[in-house]
């Protein structure tokens, strides 16, 4: 058993609808319509059909802090954030966002009443892209040496490299993009998929129970 009282939650489609408003500025900027469960893949350039070029574009658009601060949080997530807060555990949340964007991620967390300890930028992805201001990120190697109770993820890839890595239970909320994904290694972590937020409220308070 871990002592740590902290969990692990990811921001942008675990907290927030994210992907749903990103579909819409992609109708505003380009007139695609493209559905919720049209988006297969993680990668928006692959799932929204986007040039390179578009898709800087686009993507520099949706970093905007206009575009970032109006996106709608996911149903259930800031009653089970403050369930978890309540029942005294500390609520880290762990975004694959630019560093450039802690102003906005904070005020919009505030400002919907997201009861949170902390806020790791974390390199999750990778990204060098032009629309990516450089900044101290954590590496996800730095990231798993810190312990977590279990972690929230829609994020096949990262899931992926905490069950390998940090063997915490990893819950993905279903989406699109994570359909497909399975995993099942002896002595790692464990995957616990959920429907949506009250699913999961449901399997925490069932261990808690
Ligand atoms: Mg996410």
């Amino acid at each position: 058993m871990s002592a740590s009282r902290r969990v692990y939650v990811d921001l942008d489609d675990v907290l927030c609808e994210t992907a749903r408003a990103l579909m819409r500025l992609l109708a505003g900027m380009f007139g695609k319509e493209v559905a919720f469960e049209e988006i297969a893949a993680f990668n928006l350039q692959k799932s929204f059909g986007l040039t390179e070029g578009e898709y800087e574009r686009f993507m520099a658009e949706a970093h905007r802090p206009e575009a970032l601060s109006g996106i709608e949080p996911v149903p259930g997530a800031v009653e089970g954030v403050r369930e978890w807060a309540e029942a005294g555990l500390d609520v880290c949340v762990v975004t694959g966002r630019p560093k450039a964007c802690a102003a906005v991620t904070r005020g919009w967390l505030d400002r919907q009443g997201v009861v949170y300890s902390g806020l790791l930028f974390v390199d999750k992805y990778g990204r060098r892209d032009s629309w990516v201001e450089p900044g101290d990120l954590l590496s996800l190697d730095d990231l798993v040496r810190e312990a977590f109770l279990f972690a929230v993820e829609d994020e096949p890839g990262t899931a992926s490299y905490l069950l390998r890595n940090a063997r915490m239970p990893v819950v993905l909320l279903s989406r699109p993009w994570n359909d497909v994904f399975r995993f099942d290694e002896e002595g790692k972590g464990s995957l616990v998929r959920c429907r949506d937020w009250p699913h999961m409220m449901a399997w925490w308070r069932e261990q808690n129970g």
